[in-house]
């Protein structure tokens, strides 16, 4: 589309540029809109979240925002598996799904997107708006003005925090270690009950799940993958989290450690509680990683997606807990509804009204549902519900059938229900 006919349509400020921006950014290319992605990081995005879990829904979004969505984009496998204490299958559910990397899906949505609109080392400062105009300033002094900005700033968004302010991520009890091993690491049994399937164990007030995703210059032929794992732990966040969160200097990095700052010991410990209370092939994983790192999880809930021409979008707005594994698809739908209302409405505040109510709905849902899976992890539950929602979900049936699946098979207006046909939007 010509400079001239995307003018007409208005001009979009996007503050982040991983995939909630590029979601929006490639979709109000496609609708005519000029998309201009400002994000904080100066170079590449490094490598943040390791493997990520797909869904139909996931793939459909990726095409209409112009990205090649081929064989090549992940790891295929036919079923789930639960396994004891010493590593025998206890319950089996087959259901087909793709397995992808994180880099790989931010690879394929960067494609398809002009570099010449995406501005690295911009991070956003504060926003000024009027009637006809939003304005983002950057702390390097510069600044751009546009019809709508749309804050894709993850859960610390700075949009939020001038546009929304008071709304913080709450933080859920626990964390999730994480980290990949290449296939040609695995000894034997742990190949067998690894490769081809997605895998649980449920030690007492805590989850491990793998899977395999691509390996190396995303190779996804057989040898050349890796295993992904995630091992949710819990941690208490005044003494247990602070203690993890603290290097070698004694600096508490209250935002995150970065995975290089954490410390031997920390690492050490991890290892060990693996070799006491995982099965042996997903305690030879946790052993095999060459950097194994750790997120908290936290639940954020955003009452308003929309103020003025601001709009908020993917983590910035709603953080669900990863055990829904749809946060990126989230974000993708979050940009296609925006787009979709941009279209049709009157006039841009009648489109952020509409956005705010669709997405808004969908947000407290999915949210809602993840912590509900979360429960398990709760060594004191406080009430009845999350009583009944720690056994329910300690049960490798509801757990494998509920974990990372597609909206298809989720009633999200009962959290907890298994067996609708609900079509809700993601
Ligand atoms: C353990 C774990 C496992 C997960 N597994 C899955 C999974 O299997 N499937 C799935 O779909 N999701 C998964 N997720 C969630 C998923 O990673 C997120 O939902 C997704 O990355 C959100 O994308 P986003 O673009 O909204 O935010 P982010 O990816 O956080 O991106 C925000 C961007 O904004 C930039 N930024 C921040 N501040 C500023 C500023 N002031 N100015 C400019 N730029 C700024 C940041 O640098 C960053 O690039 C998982 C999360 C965790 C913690």
């Amino acid at each position: 589309m010509d400079q001239a006919a995307q003018a007409k349509k208005g001009k979009a400020i996007i503050i982040g540029g991983s995939m909630g921006g590029l979601f929006a950014g490639n979709l109000l290319l496609r609708a005519g809109w000029q998309a201009e992605i400002h994000e904080r990081v100066p170079g590449p995005l490094s490598d943040r979240g390791a493997g990520i879990v797909t869904h139909q829904e996931l793939l459909h979004a990726l095409k209409l925002a112009g990205a090649t969505v081929d064989e090549t984009l992940g790891v295929s496998i036919p079923s789930r598996v639960t396994f004891d204490r010493q590593g025998r299958s206890i319950a089996e559910l087959p259901y087909e799904q793709l397995l992808t990397a994180w880099s790989r899906l931010l690879g394929v949505l960067e494609d398809a997107f002009p570099a010449r609109h995406y501005h690295h080392g911009k991070a956003l400062a504060r926003i000024e708006q009027d009637a006809d105009s939003v304005t983002a300033f950057f702390e390097d002094g510069t600044q751009a003005t546009g019809d709508l900005l749309v804050g894709a700033d993850g859960i610390r968004s700075a949009t939020r925090a001038q546009a929304m302010p008071g709304i913080e991520p709450v933080y859920a009890g626990y964390v999730a270690w994480r980290g990949l091993v290449e296939e040609s690491e695995l000894g034997p049994q742990a190949h067998e009950a690894l490769m081809e399937r997605f895998a649980f164990y449920l030690p007492p007030n805590e989850q491990i799940l793998t899977y395999p995703v691509a390996g190396r210059a995303n190779a996804t032929s057989k040898g050349a993958r890796r295993i992904n794992f995630v091992w949710y732990r819990p941690a208490d966040e005044e003494t247990e989290l602070r203690r993890l969160q603290t290097d070698a200097s004694g600096r508490h990095h209250a935002g995150g450690i970065p995975p290089t700052a954490i410390r031997p010991d920390v690492l050490d410990e991890v290892r060990k509680a693996a070799t006491d209370t995982l099965p042996p092939v997903f305690a030879e994983v946790v052993h095999k990683t060459p950097l194994l790192f750790f997120q908290p999880i936290f639940d954020l809930e955003c009452e308003r997606m929309a103020a003025g021409r601001v709009a908020l979008l993917g983590d910035a707005a709603f953080v669900a807990r990863p055990h829904s594994g749809m946060g990126v698809t989230k974000a993708a739908y979050d940009a296609l509804e925006l787009t979709e209302a941009l279209g049709s409405e009157a006039g841009i505040h009648q489109a952020l009204a509409r956005y705010q109510a669709e997405r808004g709905r969908f947000g407290r849902s999915i949210v809602g549902h993840a912590r509900n899976m979360g429960a398990c992890m709760l060594a004191n539950p406080r009430s009845a519900h999350e009583r009944e929602m720690a056994r329910r979900y300690r049960d490798p049936g509801p757990l494998m059938r509920e974990t990372a699946v597609s909206l298809r098979y989720l009633k999200l207006d009962q959290p907890g229900s298994t067996t609708a046909t609900a079509s809700t939007r993601p």
